[in-house]
């Protein structure tokens, strides 16, 4: 069978590799259907992910059809469409013994630091992957995961029914947490400097789109709130600045969560933080999110699949980075077929 690697940063291929065989009763081998090229993937191939491995099969968004089931494999069969969640974890660690096992000591992602579902056939553990039903288009499917990250985001913000939130970039992560949070019933303030991205999230349900570079976003706010500003601020771009401003847009009791994954300091007054009680939280992959989120796939209440732009066979991914690094502005999602 065929698989997509990244041999070394800057070298992507089609490999020609062994079919994966059952190793413990509780794996399951999934026929690839289509798989999403996240940025991550990208940042793999460029060589500035500081955590994955290589060679690596990347592809952390994959679903398919069940083809062979280990024997003591009791939520699939053969035949079932399923999405795999991307993530691997000890169980027996701090955080998983917590439930929260997406920050585990051993964590593994999949297409990271494992190999992934860039590929025609890829095995997983069975309580990892989830039935799609019949109702939802593989390719659109493939949404599931990176919608899924909104929904962390809006665990570990607590946003509640009725609060504001503020969320800085409407790019796919921060589209999906406006997603999120609309379904939740809060109202939502999305910021972003590219109008394009603004008019997205207008559709997708935002109550309020501002340009930062544009207008001063602590009046916007303010006004709008009538002086008790947002009670959670998303960082959905990973910035510095972002951070710093948060504490000044946040209400009292508030809470910021952080989802920048580079090693930046950022300035945050401590006095906004300790007289308003606000809580600074991270959100990182997901847990426990896939079957909530599946369901709103099949009812069709989310926006998030508007943003595939791109279908390519697996076969012509060197086409599809090209597209990405070179036409970055015609490019939402691009989902790879197999
Ligand atoms: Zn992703
Ligand atoms: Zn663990």
């Amino acid at each position: 069978m065929k698989a997509v690697q990244v041999l070394e940063p800057g070298k992507i291929n089609i490999i020609e590799r062994d079919m994966p065989t059952l190793e413990r009763e509780t794996d399951v081998i999934v026929k690839t259907k289509a798989a999403g090229i996240c940025g991550s993937d990208i940042h793999i191939y460029h060589g500035t992910n500081a955590v994955a491995t290589y060679p690596r099969v990347i592809g952390h968004e994959a679903v398919g059809e069940v083809y062979q089931v280990g024997e003591a494999v009791t939520n699939v069969k053969v035949g079932d469409r399923v999405i795999l969640e991307p993530i691997e974890y000890c169980g027996e660690c701090y955080a998983c013994r917590l439930g929260r096992p997406n920050v585990c000591e051993k964590l593994k992602v999949r297409g990271v630091h494992s190999d992934g579902g860039f590929q025609e056939y890829f095995i997983a553990q069975s309580d990892k992957l989830h039935i799609l039903g019949s109702d939802i288009e593989f390719t659109d499917a493939v949404m599931i995961e990176p919608f899924s990250i909104g929904a962390q985001v809006c665990f570990r913000g607590q946003i509640a029914k009725g609060e504001v939130v503020l969320i800085y970039g409407a790019g796919p992560t921060g589209l999906a947490v406006l997603e999120n949070a609309k379904h939740i019933g809060a109202t939502c303030i999305v910021l972003d400097m590219n109008e394009n991205r603004l008019a997205y999230a207008k559709t997708f349900g935002a109550d309020y789109t501002f340009n930062p570079s544009k207008v001063d976003i602590k009046a916007e706010v303010e006004a709008l709130t009538g002086g008790m500003l947002a009670n959670v601020v998303v960082d959905a771009v990973g910035s510095t600045k972002v951070m710093a401003d948060a504490v000044y847009l946040t209400s009292v009791a508030g809470r910021i969560v952080s989802m920048g994954f580079l090693d930046q300091k950022a300035e945050i007054s401590m006095l906004e933080v300790t007289k308003k009680e606000i809580s600074i939280v991270g959100s990182r992959l997901q847990t426990y999110q896939f079957e909530k989120c599946i369901e709103y796939f099949k009812h069709n209440e989310v926006h998030l699949t508007d943003l595939i732009t791109h279908k390519f066979h697996f076969e012509d991914v060197k086409e599809a980075v090209a597209l990405i690094e070179n036409e970055p502005e015609k490019v939402g999602k691009i989902i790879l077929t197999f």
